[in-house]
């Protein structure tokens, strides 16, 4: 493991879009930064199923107000990815990609990093490692078979299969409207009552529709007891065991922060189940001094309140207070 010698002002944890922006923040203040990334370039975004088109228009997932030219009113995965790519190229930002962040320990005034790769020291450490890593799982016997998935990619694997779709979410619900018109015979299974409020307004009416004149079936107030390797059991609304044919299940069922980190790092949350983790409004430091918080890992178990569009800003905050 080799030692960096250089002397950093900072380090930022994730190549997302907000690890990015902040990177862009730190060279406009002259401030001598890395970018630590464990995967890919914009990890999450490379492993976002493969049509995805995002909610928002392309202007509001510009960094640094770098223009992002889309063809559509809303942008792609492909758009996105060649977007963030020429944005960090162009910008010859300072970035590892492939070596992930180990452990962080702190030491009077410094941060001393282990990685995959190396071993650094810095005053100052922004986490922009999102939510995307770890999924809410079931719980229930059977998740661990091959046939349930976490992440849904592309429609075409499930062609002429029985797909059971866990959620109500947008995921669950690109996922199933996807599979069907490909062929799937997809079944959603629902804790809630209905299809999630905030599924894009303009595909919400669809997957009703698909569910009302019986396309795609849908139990409601409902939930998986036991998977097994060729169905599926859950409990009905009224209560009753019901076992379905099943070749997959895909779990879509949201994300959620790495808190155990967090937590090492000394990090502290709100004492309730949103676990929000404590940091200043105005500077995004957290409760550790130098260490910041950017992006979506804000917002805790409330995963959909922080996004691009709103969290940009984050970079620019903490570039102000570090400097
Ligand atoms: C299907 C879908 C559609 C979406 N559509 C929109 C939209 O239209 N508009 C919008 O604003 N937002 C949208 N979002 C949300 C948006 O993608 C996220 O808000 C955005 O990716 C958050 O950026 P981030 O940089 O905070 O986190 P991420 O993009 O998740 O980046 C975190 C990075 O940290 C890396 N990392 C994690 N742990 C480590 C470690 N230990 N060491 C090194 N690196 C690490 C990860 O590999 C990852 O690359 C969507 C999300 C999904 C899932």
């Amino acid at each position: 493991m080799s030692t960096n010698t250089s002397a950093l002002d900072l380090i930022i944890i994730g190549g997302g879009p907000i690890g990015l922006a902040c990177g862009l923040e730190a060279k406009k203040k002259n401030l001598n930064y890395l970018i630590i990334e464990k995967g890919p370039l914009v990890n999450s975004i490379y492993n976002y199923p493969a049509n995805m088109t995002f909610f928002s228009t392309s202007e509001k997932l510009e960094i640094d107000d770098i223009p992002f030219i889309s063809k559509n009113a809303k942008p792609t995965k492909q758009e996105a990815l060649e977007y963030y790519r020429r944005v960090a190229t162009s910008n010859a930002l300072n970035i590892n990609l492939f070596e992930a962040v180990e452990t962080i320990s702190k030491q009077d005034d410094k941060f001393s990093i282990n990685t995959s790769k190396a071993y650094y020291t810095s005053p100052n450490v922004i986490l922009a490692t999102g939510f995307y890593d770890l999924p809410n799982t079931l719980d229930v016997p059977g998740e661990e078979f091959d046939k349930v998935f976490h992440y849904y990619n592309d429609p075409h694997y499930f062609v002429n299969q029985d797909v059971v779709v866990v959620g109500a979410s947008n995921s669950a619900v690109d996922a199933a409207l996807e599979i069907y018109r490909k062929g799937g015979r997809v079944t959603i299974i629902v804790r809630g009552a209905k299809i999630g409020d905030r599924v894009k307004y303009w595909v919400r009416p669809d997957v009703i529709n698909r569910i009302k004149e019986g396309s795609i079936k849908a139990f409601f107030n409902s939930e998986i007891i036991e998977i097994n390797p060729d169905a599926v059991t859950f409990k009905d609304e009224i209560g009753n065991p019901q076992t379905i044919k099943n070749d997959f299940v895909l779990a879509l069922t949201g994300y959620k922060p790495n808190f155990k980190f967090l937590e090492s790092l000394g990090v502290t949350f709100s004492d309730d189940e949103k676990k929000i983790p404590s940091y200043n409004e105005k500077t995004m430091e957290s409760n550790v001094k130098g260490l910041y918080l950017a992006g979506v890992i804000c917002g805790g178990m409330e995963t959909h309140k922080w996004f691009i569009e709103n969290s940009r800003v984050h970079a620019n905050m903490i570039m102000e207070n570090i400097i």
